[in-house]
């Protein structure tokens, strides 16, 4: 069947969702991949949302992304959960199955290593230690994918100890956790520091932290992509180092979802990163 014989319906269930840049992206690909379809922002409270769920087979939709705040009470509406979503405790994507059935899946930690993979093609996981700061939902997406791709030393710092220890625990030997106060001397021999909190978003104090100890060498990442760039990625490009700023993430994990859904491999292109880059700078 070519992609004009039937119609591509997606989404992503949010609250709020008017400000996602994901129908930018997903719709562009419809154009791109000639799919007569379209990539709907669904506003969903969360007192609605096992509705909304079970409303999308007969609505006619292939899946959804899900966002803030629902991927973790997905966990408990799909019917089935694969074991990457289990492990991150979250879902970011549902498929449905032929048999109308829910699979909700998570793809933001493959998002995130897509993305360093393409703009910084030399970095190494068996090359040294990594630091992830944050232990929240977005970080234990981040230390998966980390862990997935070899890296033997993850320095986790978080405000709250417990959760880094909590994350640990659950994830194994290859994440060490520290106290907060360790966070600037943890990034002595790190070959990438990623920033994982919500500390640079607009709105939020840039992310407390000192880089005089990060080797020139290493990548400085941040997963906010509002701003572009955080006070964080300013001040490492300002002493040298390469930077990795949150959209590519948000881009590449929408590639394993059309896989998922339509069996599409959708391609991140250099104009479509342009174009939500400066979606993003009109804000
Ligand atoms: P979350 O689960 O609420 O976690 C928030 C994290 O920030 C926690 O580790 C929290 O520490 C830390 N934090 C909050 N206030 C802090 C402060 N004043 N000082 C130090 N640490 C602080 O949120 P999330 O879902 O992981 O999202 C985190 C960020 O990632 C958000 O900015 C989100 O937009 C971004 N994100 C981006 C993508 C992408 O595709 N690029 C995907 C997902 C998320 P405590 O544990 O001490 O509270």
């Amino acid at each position: 069947m070519s992609n004009t014989d039937r119609l591509f319906l997606a989404g992503v269930i949010g609250w709020p969702v008017s400000h996602s840049r994901s129908p930018l992206m997903h719709n562009y690909w419809m154009k791109q991949n000639k799919c007569i379809g379209l990539y709907l922002p669904l506003a969903v409270q969360p007192c609605g949302l096992a509705t909304a769920l079970s409303a999308l087979k007969p609505l006619g939709f292939t899946g959804c992304n899900v966002t803030i705040p629902h991927k973790q009470m997905t966990l408990k509406i799909v019917d089935k959960i694969d074991e990457t979503a289990s492990t991150i405790g979250a879902i970011s994507c549902i498929t449905l199955q032929k048999d109308g059935s829910l699979l909700g899946t998570n793809n933001d930690w493959y998002g995130f290593m897509a993305n360093l993979k393409q703009e910084h093609p030399d970095w190494r996981a068996n090359a040294g230690p990594a630091v992830v700061i944050g232990a929240g939902g977005a970080s234990r997406a981040v230390c998966y994918g980390l862990m997935h791709e070899g890296v033997e030393e993850i320095r986790l710092v978080n405000r709250t100890y417990a959760k880094a220890d909590t994350l640990a625990k659950q994830f194994g030997k290859s994440i060490k956790p520290l106290p907060w106060k360790m966070r600037h001397q943890a990034l002595e021999d790190v070959t990438i520091v990623i920033n994982t909190t919500n500390q640079g978003m607009v709105g939020e104090l840039p992310l407390d932290i000192s880089l005089d100890h990060l080797p020139n060498s290493a990548i400085a990442a941040d997963i906010i992509y509002v701003p572009l760039e955080t006070p964080f990625l300013t001040a490492a490009k300002h002493r040298g180092n390469r930077t990795l700023n949150g959209i590519g993430m948000l881009l590449h994990q929408g590639i394993p979802a059309w896989k998922q859904w339509f069996s599409i491999e959708p391609v991140v292109t250099p104009e479509l990163k342009e174009m939500m880059e400066s979606s993003l700078i009109k804000i």
